[in-house]
């Protein structure tokens, strides 16, 4: 029996590694055509063929609007329908901000915020009406990390552009959300979790006490897109095992 997202159709931007990857294949799992967008297209490919028929891959850059037009324009105009966007391209470029390079500051704001707004306005305008747009903000985009100026300031102007989009398109039934994952086991943050002191302070200070799993972020990017989640707008959902509550020491 077909699912309720059976033949939807979702572009999952940077959708070739980590929590994307997660996300495309959950999708796909639930009966979404999958289309990944991601600037690194031969993993993309790779990718869809392990997702078999019913997905595609096409390069996309978030930093240049005209390839994030396109990709939204394609899917609309190959598949009839356009129901799901997801933006998980991202870096964490560091830098600290006395010696931080204009250039590296603003490649980490391009590829975070700007990126972000190029796929709300262009998935929006891709659609007719209804549908679900899901960005990937951060925990730091309400705990700062020292090294870290560029991305936390990006991803917290991100987290504000995703309550913005959801008063802007709520009359056209389109609902705009975010997940603010903590850590997550991907590529994005071997260079984090492989120091064992960072490791050991994030565990310490996480109530569930491990770190996150691409599936584990996946799971509530996919419920943010499908229909169980159909009154909720201008959200930002942690999923970071509690990471952002505040430990104090026990009585
Ligand atoms: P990842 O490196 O595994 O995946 C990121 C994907 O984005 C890659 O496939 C990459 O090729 C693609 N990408 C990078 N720049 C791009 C661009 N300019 N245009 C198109 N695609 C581009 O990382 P991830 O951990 O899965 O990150 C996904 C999102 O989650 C990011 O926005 C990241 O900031 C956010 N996030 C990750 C963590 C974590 O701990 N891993 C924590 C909080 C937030």
């Amino acid at each position: 029996m077909p699912g309720p997202m059976e033949g939807a159709v979702a572009v999952v931007i940077g959708g070739a590694s980590g929590i994307g990857w997660a996300t495309a294949q959950l999708l796909a799992a639930g009966g979404v055509i999958v289309v990944i967008g991601d600037i690194d297209v031969e993993g993309g490919r790779k990718r869809a063929v392990e997702l078999g028929g019913r997905a595609e891959a096409v390069r996309v850059d978030v930093v240049d609007e005209e390839s994030v037009k396109a990709i939204f324009e394609g899917a609309k105009a190959q598949h009839g329908r356009l129901d799901i966007a997801v933006n998980c391209a991202g870096v964490n470029l560091p830098g600290f901000i006395t010696d931080l390079e204009a250039q590296t500051w603003q490649r980490t704001v391009d590829i975070c915020l700007t990126g972000g707004f190029f796929v709300i306005k262009h998935a929006a305008r891709a659609k007719t009406a209804g549908g679900s747009i899901v960005s990937i903000t951060s925990l730091n985009a309400r705990q700062a990390a020292a090294g870290f100026a560029g991305y936390c300031s990006a991803k917290a102007g991100l987290a504000m552009l995703t309550e913005v989009a959801a008063l802007e398109l709520g009359d056209r039934g389109i609902r705009v959300n975010a997940v603010s994952p903590g850590l997550v086991e991907t590529p994005l943050v071997e260079g984090l979790t492989g120091v064992p002191a960072i490791q050991a302070d994030f565990t310490e200070n996480t109530p569930l006490g491990r770190n996150g799993l691409p599936r584990d972020v996946a799971e509530a990017v996919f419920f943010l897109a499908s229909d169980a989640s159909s009154w909720i707008t201008g959200e930002v959902l942690d999923v970071n095992g509690g990471a952002h509550l505040r430990r104090y020491p026990d009585v």
